[in-house]
């Protein structure tokens, strides 16, 4: 991985947005800090297009549509998108909404299956919230170990579901998009961005598991340093690593890409 020193103005000139993971990336601990806030405020001014792009919950990104300087808020690991327009906000799903609740109740049927055959597993505190996916809770408040993450994943893919892993979530859904597939699609249903365009010249900043496939398809990505954690759960990691962790090294990458945009 290379070090933030060595990106060029070319490339940070080339960018017309950034997508960015939240927690472990723009959040420290799951709190919004000044710093980080203020480089959002900052990239936003400076013309950038962003988009925050999360395993949270659709309810989550609604909130964070309507109330900050972003784009475009891509939540549930890419399945549900909201835009803003005017003081509301759109949701952009491409799954008819009696599909999306047909999902839902086999979701739950198979939450509690899962519930069932690992008593010691807790749920998320933010499943009330969701729309696409099953979420438990690996890390967060809960501590589980790899290896029961581990036969809790296979057992979901037994019962026909996908898993997608982040630095303190297991989600289980029957979708079929990732963070990447997610954004490419949101960026042109809600502003006409074509795919091609969007990995060339949109950049990622992540974190951990669930961050690959943006990893992987995005042309530029950058990680906070606190992605050493997770690098023996990635096989594509992002080329650029920030010095500083969470969202203290989110605010080191915008104040480097700001910095050679100015050519300062
Ligand atoms: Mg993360």
């Amino acid at each position: 991985m290379k070090r933030l020193s060595e990106l060029t103005a070319e490339a940070a000139r080339h960018l017309q947005g950034l997508v960015f993971d939240l927690d472990g990336t723009l959040l420290t601990d799951g709190r919004l800090t000044l710093e980080a806030y203020d480089a959002l405020h900052q990239l936003s001014a400076a013309g950038l297009h962003l988009v925050a792009c999360t395993g949270r919950p659709a309810g989550w990104g609604e909130v964070i549509a309507r109330q900050w300087p972003i784009a475009l808020a891509v939540t549930e690991n890419g399945a549900i998108s909201f835009r803003r327009d005017g003081v509301g906000v759109v949701p952009i799903d491409r799954i008819p909404p009696a599909d999306r609740d047909d999902r839902r109740q086999r979701l739950v049927k198979l939450a509690d299956e899962l519930g069932r055959q690992f008593t010691n597993v807790e749920l998320a505190d933010d499943n009330r919230a969701r729309c696409s996916d099953v979420t438990f809770d690996i890390g967060e408040r809960c501590k589980v170990p790899s290896a029961e993450v581990v036969a809790l994943r296979r057992a979901a893919a037994t019962l026909g579901a996908r898993t997608f892993l982040s630095s303190i979530h297991l989600h289980v859904t029957f979708d079929t998009d990732d963070k990447a597939s997610g954004t490419l699609f949101a960026l042109a249903a809600a502003h006409g961005v074509e795919p091609s365009a969007a990995l060339s010249r949109y950049a990622f900043v992540g974190d951990s598991a669930n961050d690959e496939a943006c990893f992987s398809a995005f042309r530029t990505t950058f990680g906070v340093a606190n992605i050493v954690d997770h690098c023996g759960t990635l096989t594509v990691g992002p080329q650029v690593l920030s010095e500083a962790s969470w969202g203290a090294g989110f605010a080191e990458i915008a104040a480097t890409l700001l910095a050679l945009r100015e050519g300062s």
